[in-house]
């Protein structure tokens, strides 16, 4: 077993390395497991335009080396490794990656959400082979091919978008006609000529043959009609679902999963903190979880001071 840690940090996007670079100027030498595929969703992202200090934007993956190497100019230890599991149920809590276990004080948990998928029929046997969860990781495959998105949010708007960089068309596929997006991304993807605009329709089974994925049948949840529609790509855009499996029910979490802050920060469990997408019911922005990352570390900080510990 390792020393004891101040605190160790489980997840690594905006609000891990936030939360990581403060802890690390606090002193308190924080550890972080930031996973196999560090850095979180936003390495999925091509563009982000609405953290404040970037006029001209920046690409996901280049932000977040960014954070990562500022946080570890401060002493941040970052392991890219996934955490198994751990034990709250006594002082010093531990974490167990790879089999090895290590200690810590306190934690803050920044792990993050998941893309929700659809498990509609056929769906299983063609991931990978044309239905996605990631534009930016499978867009690219489907170069002068016609493509869906499903869902009216902005990662469905902003998806759609970015598809139209290399599919010959794009439809837009929502199971209402009120859009959950931000006007300016529904905008976007409402004006593209290469985005045609499907309200009322939701996949009712996909469609595939020996090659990979052909299509779906589109139904009306009015009045249950039906149609078929002809596309190689598909790309699931319906929102996420916490990562929390590894606290094994230890902590509180809402009906959704969704981890659920007692004090500040802090989780049902004294000296657990927790920050970013793997909290955020409503904002799930970047600026929001790096502000959440930020908290936490403060949090952290004084609640060790008040343990003397
Ligand atoms: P959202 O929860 O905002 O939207 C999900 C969409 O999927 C909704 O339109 C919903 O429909 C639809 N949906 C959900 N379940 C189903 C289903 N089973 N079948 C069909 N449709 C379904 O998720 P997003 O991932 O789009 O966004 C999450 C958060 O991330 C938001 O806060 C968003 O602002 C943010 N974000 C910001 C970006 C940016 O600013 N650059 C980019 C991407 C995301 P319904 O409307 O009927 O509920």
């Amino acid at each position: 077993m390792s020393e004891v840690r101040n605190v160790i940090i489980i997840g690594s996007g905006p609000a891990g390395y936030t939360a990581g670079l403060y802890a690390a100027r606090a002193m308190l030498e924080p550890l972080m497991f930031a996973g196999y595929l560090s850095g979180g969703q936003l390495m999925l992202t091509s563009d982000v335009e609405n953290f404040p200090g970037y006029p001209k934007g920046i690409g996901g993956p280049e932000m977040m080396m960014e954070l990562r190497e500022q946080a570890e100019r401060f002493g941040l230890e970052i392991h890219d490794k996934n955490v198994e599991s751990v034990d709250l149920s006594e002082q010093p809590y531990k974490v167990v990656v790879e089999g090895e276990t290590f200690l810590a004080h306190s934690l803050i948990v920044s792990t993050g959400a998941e893309s929700i998928w659809l498990n509609k029929p056929g769906e299983e046997a063609q991931k990978g082979r044309g239905i996605s969860t990631c534009a930016t990781c499978d867009g690219a495959f489907f170069r002068d091919e016609e493509v869906m998105v499903i869902g009216g949010g902005d990662s469905a708007c902003e998806e759609a978008t970015f598809l139209t960089r290399f599919a010959s068309k794009v439809t837009l596929v929502h199971r209402r006609d009120v859009f959950k997006a931000s006007t300016i991304m529904y905008e976007r993807a409402a004006k593209h000529e290469k985005i045609e605009i499907k309200t009322f329709r939701q996949v009712q089974s996909w469609l595939s043959d020996e090659k990979g994925l052909t299509g779906a049948v589109l139904e009306d949840p009015r009045d249950g009609s039906t149609e078929t529609i002809s596309v190689t790509g598909a790309f699931i855009a319906i929102g996420h679902k916490p990562i929390t499996g590894f606290l094994g029910g230890q902590v509180e979490t809402d009906s959704e999963g969704y981890i659920v802050h007692k004090k500040h920060t802090m989780t049902s469990v004294e000296g657990v903190f927790a920050a970013g997408d793997v909290v955020d019911t409503r904002y799930k922005q970047a600026i929001t979880a790096a502000g959440m990352g930020c908290q936490a570390a403060m949090d952290v900080e004084k609640w060790l001071e008040d343990q003397h510990l």
